[in-house]
């Protein structure tokens, strides 16, 4: 039984793929499982997410996949001796290749990106442990300086900061892996380097409704955009790793939490991602400024925290996920809750349904409730009430398994799939058998909300202030 509101996020890679080692850092916390597209075959892949469903159906939770598309990520091509030694102060050549087997010649192959360098542009090499500055350009020869000497293996990724690309943010290979995806059944696609509003348009424009989807704020651009590339978004993530390549180091932090409030003033689960126990790839416990990092996500609201090469390919995955649960839930644990209060404008539109989560919000805290019990078909009555953070978990009881994946990312949503409810009583006595499969006693308040009739979508009207065992 999961102990916190906030949810967890896992990258399976070699570390994590095999049935045993899922089943492991699911029972230490892992609520979503993220499969990295830029990694991975499908062959394994399919294995991979198959297990998970098999897990999924075993211990009875819905658990939500996501599979993360690489994006427009430029990357260098291949040397013969598979590097080359980069000297501070030498000139290197900017070609448009795959491959070379000169150790003067760094091969590019994107034509996109040489088309548009010009002198005193840098470029960061290898998630910007290796720089070097556009020195001169002559037609199509292009010359760079080392700025940082060091070895520059094959393949290593390249930003350039500030820079808008004239790239799509879906490559073909992204467009092969979407269809690969879909046909999996994952329940979100991540959308990698997005730059402008247009690229979710198109991402969405394919994926028609199949998956949800989540932009990754990973470029100055994006940030430019950032209300409405979260208008279109179903979630967003705080990709740290590349904004802060792209970005000064001292901006990261700063971006984060501004990311952070715009998703929670408009309503849109948000992600925080990437180093957040780095430490943990190797050792046994974190850094305290790691636990630090992601005590602060979780009090600046963040719906969820994220794991990347700890569960992927670090030494203690079911360890680093279990030291993050129990973060989030010493945080919580908090009274100072500052991150959890609702940011919604004064002036927004209130709908039935936003007046019904917004009293069972309130309802929650001054009767300390254990659980609020949704009967939700879309979904929307837990998103809602997740969006106004409540001070009890929300079981949201659907019909619809999509849904219920879904909603695994939501912040204090607990999902379960199960009928409609068609009477009055059976809505208090399922509630009840609910609220006690996930730790309710007899006795123990909480609040029902449902659409009344039954069984209709979009029609959140009816709540409930009720005690498990109808004991007043
Ligand atoms: P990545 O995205 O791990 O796919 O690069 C996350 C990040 O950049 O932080
Ligand atoms: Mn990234």
């Amino acid at each position: 039984m999961r102990n916190r509101l906030a949810k967890i996020v896992a990258t399976i890679g070699p570390a994590s793929s095999s049935p045993s080692m899922l089943r492991l850092i699911y029972n230490a916390g892992v609520d979503i499982f993220r499969l990295n597209m830029s990694h991975g075959q499908h062959a394994k892949l399919e294995g991979v997410a198959k297990a998970i469903r098999e897990l999924e159906a075993d211990v009875e939770t819905p658990l939500a996949i996501f599979a993360d598309l690489q994006g427009p990520k430029i990357r260098t091509g291949a040397f013969a001796g598979g590097s080359i030694k980069l000297r501070y102060g030498s000139e290197y050549t900017l070609a448009l290749a795959k491959e070379t087997d000169a150790d003067d010649v760094i091969p590019i192959p994107h034509k996109e990106l040489l088309n548009i360098l010009e002198p005193g542009d840098v470029l960061k090499l290898d998630d910007g442990k290796l720089q070097i500055t556009v020195s001169r350009r002559d037609g199509d020869t292009i010359m760079a300086k080392a700025d940082t000497p060091g070895e520059l293996k094959d393949r290593k990724g390249i930003n350039v900061p500030g820079r808008t690309l004239p790239i799509s943010a879906l490559t073909e290979k992204d467009r092969e892996d979407l269809d690969f995806a879909l046909g999996l059944g994952v329940d979100y696609i991540a959308l990698s380097f997005v730059q402008q509003p247009s690229d979710v348009e198109e991402a969405k424009a394919l994926i028609k409704g199949r998956a949800k989807i989540i932009a990754k704020i990973e470029k100055p651009s994006a940030v430019e955009f950032l209300d409405e590339i979260i208008e279109l978004s179903d979630a967003i993530m705080v990709a740290r790793g590349d904004l802060g390549v792209e970005c000064a180091p001292e901006d990261v932090p700063l971006l984060q939490r501004r990311i952070i409030r715009t998703c929670r003033r408009a309503g849109k689960p948000v992600i925080v991602a990437t180093h957040m126990l780095e430490s943990m790839v190797e050792s046994i416990a974190p850094t305290r400024a790691e636990a630090s990092d992601v005590s602060t996500a979780i009090y600046q609201g963040a719906d969820a925290v994220m794991l990347s090469a700890e569960t992927a390919v670090g030494r203690h995955p079911p360890t680093a996920v279990a030291i993050m649960d129990r973060i989030i839930a010493a945080t919580e644990g908090d009274n100072d809750s500052g991150g959890f209060a609702s940011n919604r404008h004064d002036d927004d539109d209130y709908t039935t349904a936003d007046a019904i989560t917004l009293s069972a919000r309130r309802i929650a805290e001054v009767l300390d409730c254990k659980f609020a019990v949704a009967y939700t078909k879309t979904g929307s009555t837990a998103r809602r009430l997740s969006r106004d953070r409540p001070h009890s978990p929300v079981i949201a009881a659907t019909p619809d398994e999509t849904v219920a994946r879904q909603l695994a990312l939501y912040w204090g949503v607990r999902p379960v799939v199960t009928e409609d409810i068609s009477h009055f009583h059976e809505m208090i006595e399922k509630a009840d058998a609910l609220a006690k499969a996930h730790g309710g006693k007899d006795g123990d308040r909480i609040i029902i909300l449902a659409g009344y009739p039954f069984g209709r979508p979009g029609k959140t009207n009816t709540l409930k202030i009720s005690r498990i065992g109808g004991i007043e």
